[in-house]
């Protein structure tokens, strides 16, 4: 299942979010949600807005992806 995605602030580097496809429509999360970066270990906030399915990850961040949670 595709993974859901963010560019991070901090970095501008695509992150996970930890949560996949199946958990929401992405249209449906209007009020921000958070977690903690994988790439710069911040909390970031997002919303179905800022976010996107996975593809066209860039290779970082699809290594840091498929590390365990
Ligand atoms: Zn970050």
């Amino acid at each position: 299942m595709p993974r859901i995605i963010i560019v991070c602030p901090t970095t501008g580097a695509d992150v996970p979010t930890g949560h996949r496809t199946q958990d929401f429509d992405l249209s449906a999360v209007v009020e921000p949600r958070s977690f903690r970066c994988p790439v710069c270990q911040r909390v970031h906030a997002w919303r179905g807005d800022d976010a996107r399915i996975e593809a066209g990850l860039t290779p970082a961040a699809a290594r840091l992806a498929a590390l365990p949670q």
